[in-house]
């Protein structure tokens, strides 16, 4: 009989963990607390209860080759950075074709999840939910906990004296959606990370004028990069991962702030920080040098405190008539249906084997997809940790011991904390190429560059030279899919196809030099070749 599992949660993780189930023959039943799916892609006008809110502007700032699923192109004709209604639309239909909505029952909150009595000989557990206000129960030999990272606002309003006397209005990035009714106002946006760098923008353009303060500074990333192409298939290449761990990171670092500082000099900017580049979480803007160069955006150090009207900075500086805090300080993470003897969170800090598995238990039957903060897209990433995990409940691979787990985890924890800056929003990090590659290992899917060099050198030079895009981990072993070569080879195509939406041909073919000029310049340098070479 096929293994029951319980996956926990429809979004983007929860809907190709159903998906990665139903490849093993195991038998999945989602639950979903919402009235749909998409999870944090699907845009509400008002904030629900558990589940993470986006504000109605959102556009991703990973490409659409970088993130789609591995056997599921993104359509051709859909822009690089989508809008969040896209990426929704994308999910609607990856979920029709691999027929996953039976398989979700929504409506339907996990109350909680404990051990069987016997959990030690069959690895089952109990669930309870609750649908309607009625609870239920049930058996499953194994769960896929789904539910994100990005839902529970971490607002540390104890750090800012005088907030609880400050008469204007405040709230986490989180309650943000439009910037309308924010028309004409003094804002100051806390927090420059990704909400903080795009709310800012977006309110600079109605507000009278928007402070963004930081406490340590950041690198500006461009979504656009080098010809145009989107920056994550430029720069996530196994050629330049290989460049990356081989030169001193030093020097690796200087390159791609001296890269950085020509689009614009960060120090000018108010934005430079004391760490490298590759010492946070990237942050990436196609904006913000404008809205600061156009003074709608003042950037300003941490607050040191808020009057009834006025906030404090560290430099001393005073704003005076500050309407709006918009407090865009991240998020913290929680199980709450998960007993801590099953996964501990204490501030962000979690111990699991490759981000996935608890390495206490008697049996490894639970396992928590897509925790983990990429320097890329989470989507495959969620996709490769499920495909290994349902491997794993089907029996057909194993985890190592214990100890060699912790041994692992610790290790990580290490080169984490050497490589970023502490902070909350640092204890997820993975560096795409590197962790997606050590999942592909597990699973037996890793492409071998070498002998793809002898076998078929020009797929082989795209996938060492070109993007590391999801296809390369269904090229081979379990889950291999016929189409991964074409999707590959056919990648640049899907890129430029939204983008060149006028035809330009015609233009090319017809030059604007007349061959005349063109032959006489010929002559004249080669004239002026043969002058100086004597
Ligand atoms: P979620 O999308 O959060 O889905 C979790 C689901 O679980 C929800 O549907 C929720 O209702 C359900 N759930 C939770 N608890 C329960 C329960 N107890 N019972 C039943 N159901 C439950 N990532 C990228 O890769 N690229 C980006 O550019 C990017 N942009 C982002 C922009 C913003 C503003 C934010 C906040 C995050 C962004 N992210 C981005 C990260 C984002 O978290 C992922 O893209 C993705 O949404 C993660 O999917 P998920 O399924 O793991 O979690
Ligand atoms: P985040 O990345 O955690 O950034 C939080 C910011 O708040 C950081 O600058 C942090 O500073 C600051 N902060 C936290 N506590 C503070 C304190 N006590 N005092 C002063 N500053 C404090 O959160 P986020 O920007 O909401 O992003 C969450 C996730 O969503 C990320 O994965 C991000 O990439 C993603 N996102 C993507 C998009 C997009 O695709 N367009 C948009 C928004 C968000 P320190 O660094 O100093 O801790």
């Amino acid at each position: 009989m096929a293994k029951r599992v319980a996956v926990i949660g429809a979004g983007a993780s929860g809907l190709v963990s159903i998906k990665c189930c139903l490849d093993e023959g195991l038998e999945p039943t989602c639950f979903e607390r919402t009235d749909d799916i998409g999870g944090l892609w699907k845009f509400k006008e008002v904030p629900e209860d558990g589940r993470a809110s986006i504000y109605r502007s959102v556009i991703i700032n990973t490409s659409k080759e970088m993130m789609c699923y591995s056997d599921f192109p993104i359509p051709d004709d859909y822009p690089n950075y989508m809008h969040n209604s896209k990426i929704l639309d994308y999910f609607r239909i990856y979920a029709k074709h691999f027929n996953l909505l039976k398989y979700i029952r929504f409506k339907t909150l996990v109350h909680s999840i404990r051990k069987r009595p016997d959990f030690s000989l069959t690895g089952q557990w109990d669930v309870i939910t609750e649908t309607d206000g009625k609870q239920e129960s049930a058996i499953f030999d194994a769960i896929l906990v789904c539910t994100g990272h990005h839902t529970d606002a971490y607002l540390p309003l104890a750090s800012f004296p005088g907030i609880e006397t400050f008469k204007g209005q405040y709230f986490h990035s989180r309650d943000y959606k439009d910037p309308e009714e924010f028309r004409g106002k003094r804002i100051i946006v806390i927090g420059i990370g990704n909400s903080g760098g795009d709310i800012s923008v977006e309110l600079s353009r109605t507000a009278q004028q928007v402070f963004l303060s930081t406490r340590r500074g950041s690198w500006i990333l461009n979504r656009v990069s080098d010809y145009g192409y989107p920056i994550d298939m430029m720069g996530s290449t196994r050629f330049l991962n290989v460049m990356k761990y081989t030169l001193p990171s030093s020097l690796v670092n200087w390159l791609a702030e001296l890269k950085l500082n020509r689009r614009f000099d960060h120090a000018n900017y108010g934005l430079k920080p004391q760490h490298r580049v590759f010492s946070q979480h990237p942050m990436v803007n196609d904006d913000l040098p404008n809205r600061i160069l156009s003074g709608t955006v003042l950037v300003k150090p941490n607050v040191k405190k808020f009057t009834e009207t006025a906030a404090i900075f560290e430099d001393g500086t005073v704003e005076e008539n500050i309407d709006v805090v918009v407090f865009a300080t991240g998020y913290s993470f929680a199980f709450p249906f998960l007993e801590e003897s099953t996964v501990k969170v204490h501030n962000n800090h979690v111990s699991l084997y490759k981000y996935i598995f608890p390495p206490d238990l008697e049996k490894s039957t639970v396992a928590i997809i897509g925790l983990i903060q990429p320097l890329g897209a989470i989507m495959p990433i969620s996709e490769l940790q499920a495909r290994w995990a349902t491997r794993i409940f089907k029996g057909v691979t194993k985890l190592p011991t214990a100890s060699n787990m912790k041994y692992d985890i610790a290790q990580k924890k290490e080169a984490m904390n050497k490589q970023y800056v502490t902070s909350n929003r640092h204890t997820l990090q993975v560096d795409y190429i590197n962790y997606t590659d050590e999942l592909a290992m597990q699973l037996g899917v890793k492409p071998n560059i070498w002998s793809l060099f002898l076998t078929d050198p020009k797929l082989a030079r795209e996938v060492f030279f070109g993007p590391c895009t999801p296809y390369q981990f269904r090229l081979t072993g379990p889950g291999k899919w016929s189409g991964a070569r074409q999707a590959i080879l056919t990648q640049w195509n899907r890129t430029v196809k939204p983008t060149r939406t006028r035809d330009i041909a015609n233009y090319l073919n017809r030059s604007s030099v007349p061959v005349w000029l063109k032959l006489f310049g010929l002559i004249v340098l080669f004239a002026a070749w043969y002058f100086f070479s004597f």
